[in-house]
């Protein structure tokens, strides 16, 4: 018989016996500590057995089991087929390893779970405080605002918002894109990453919207084309309203040259947003400056905490110049959101005015705990070390007869495959790829693949605090390996 609200018994979600729900969570922190202590002597990945998966394919629970049993299923069936971009030799896509105090800060962040919509509390504080410490660091000035955001895709999307309201040339949140205005353009390399489309996409411009501009060889953007298609684009009747900079591309890490760019904006009255997901953050190396020179100039400025600040996912960041534009993209203020002069409604930024997100999580503590715990310069050597590291793998890749370099070593990213006169060249693509695969499934390191110019490339991205000389050592042995082995069994393309 089903109990009334009202008797004696009473629920809620805390523990019924707090001791042993502590005791486990010791354990748990006892047991994550040893995994990222050990990370170095595991395989990179492995591939999980299907009656492993099999156990994500269970029916809704509708009665509770002890949480150490939970516990037990994440050690047996999640623990182990981790992503792997806690190891030292994951260098897969763009992707930071995140760092065992980030990952206490996350705990302490969850238990608080303050909303950091807005109000008076101490976590609003902290948040102001890690963006002005954001500014600083890029030296830009104390009036510009600034967001947490989940990550760089978020960012880029906030700052092509505000660019769009505040340079359509009439009020884009009362008529909206289809009151018969021109089209609004915006201008972007060719080696722009996927998320400056989207947002493109998502803010109703429509992709056709986003003028892809081509590169020069070492693949930044080509001035001379980009300001003839704005040009072009203003000769039939179109809008250009914005021009993006990639500070470090996904593809090979090239930088387009910001200073220049931002020369180019002012001239044609665009704004200018710098996509700096991770590249950005390089001017916290030393004697990286003067490549990224050109970023303080930007209009809004889009960078990730998550990958090259190595903190736990998800965290980036997006800063905008003129704090009012802003603001003005995203502000509502319903009646039940009204802000008060004193107590918990009270306090000048309302994060919940700037951005997508009301509820919003208290990430900012990961951030506030790293930039006091190790302090920018720390921080800037791990990055000039990656760097570092990607021209000596460079550097190595060309020493060795069965490796090719496909694209020059700009930042952290280094492309390359592995050569060999009896592959038919038709057949480098598949082979490589098989290459990378093979690579993966061994567990000894885990670079990503990606495509230039048609051919494809194994490709490194060194966000990883983690990485030693030997691990790329290793890679490149294992490399060969594969590919001589390959070789030896006469490897052919399956169809
Ligand atoms: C990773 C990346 C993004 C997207 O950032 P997320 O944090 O994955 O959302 C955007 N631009 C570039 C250049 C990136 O490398």
């Amino acid at each position: 018989m089903p109990t009334p609200l009202s008797t004696e018994v009473w629920e809620s979600l805390d523990p019924q016996d707090w001791e042993s729900l502590q005791a486990l969570g010791h354990r748990m922190l006892d047991d994550i500590f040893d995994h990222l202590r050990t990370s170095r002597d595991r395989p990179v990945w492995k591939p999980m057995p299907d009656q492993v998966r099999k156990k994500f394919r269970a029916s809704l629970p509708r009665e509770g089991q002890p949480a150490e049993a939970v516990y037990q299923s994440f050690l047996d069936n999640i623990l182990p087929y981790n992503m792997g971009n806690d190891h030292p030799r994951f260098w897969g896509w763009v992707m930071g390893n995140g760092t065992p105090l980030g990952m206490l800060a996350d705990m302490l962040a969850s238990g608080l779970n303050p909303n950091m919509g807005g109000g008076d509390h101490a976590a609003v504080e902290v948040e102001r405080q890690v963006i002005d410490w954001c500014k600083a660091m890029f030296g830009w000035p104390e009036t510009a605002s600034g967001l947490l955001v989940s990550g760089g895709s978020v960012a880029n999307l906030i700052g092509l918002a505000v660019a769009r309201n505040a340079r359509a040339g009439f009020d884009v949140r009362r008529d909206g894109l289809m009151s018969g205005h021109p089209q609004l353009t915006f201008y972007v390399s060719s080696e722009q990453h996927s998320s400056i489309k989207r947002a493109i996409e998502i803010l109703g411009l429509g992709a056709a919207a986003l003028r892809k501009v081509p590169v020069d060889s070492a693949y930044r953007i080509d001035l001379g084309a980009l300001e003839a298609q704005i040009e072009a684009d203003r000769e039939v009747g179109m809008h250009p309203v914005g021009l993006i900079g990639c500070a470090g591309t996904t593809n090979t890490g090239a930088v387009d040259p910001l200073d220049a760019l931002a020369d180019l904006a002012e001239q044609h009255g665009l704004w200018y947003h710098i996509d700096g997901a991770f590249g950005a953050l390089a001017c916290l190396a030393p004697g990286v400056g003067e490549k990224l020179k050109g970023m303080e100039r930007a209009d809004s400025l889009a960078f990730d905490l998550h990958k090259w600040f190595y903190l736990p996912f998800e965290i980036g960041c997006v800063l905008v110049r003129d704090a009012e534009a802003h603001r003005r993209t995203f502000a509502a203020h319903p009646d039940y959101l009204e802000k008060a002069a004193r107590g918990l409604a009270a306090g000048e930024i309302w994060f919940g005015d700037y951005g997508i997100q009301l509820t919003r999580s208290f990430r900012a503590l990961k951030a506030w705990m790293a930039f006091q715990t190790y302090g920018v310069d720390q921080v800037g050597r791990i990055i000039g070390r990656n760097m570092h590291q990607a021209t000596d793998l460079g550097e190595e890749v060309e020493a060795r007869p069965n490796m090719e370099l496909l694209a020059p070593v700009d930042l952290n990213v280094v492309c390359f495959r592995f050569v060999d006169p009896a592959i038919d060249p038709g057949q480098l693509n598949a082979f490589n790829e098989e290459v990378l695969i093979r690579l993966q499934e061994s567990g000894t390191a885990a670079p990503s693949g990606t495509l230039l110019e048609q051919r494809f490339a194994l490709r490194c991205a060194i966000t990883n605090h983690r990485s030693r000389g030997e691990d790329f050592d290793l890679l490149l042995d294992a490399v060969e390996s594969i590919g001589g082995e390959m070789l030896d069994e006469g490897w052919q393309p399956s169809d």
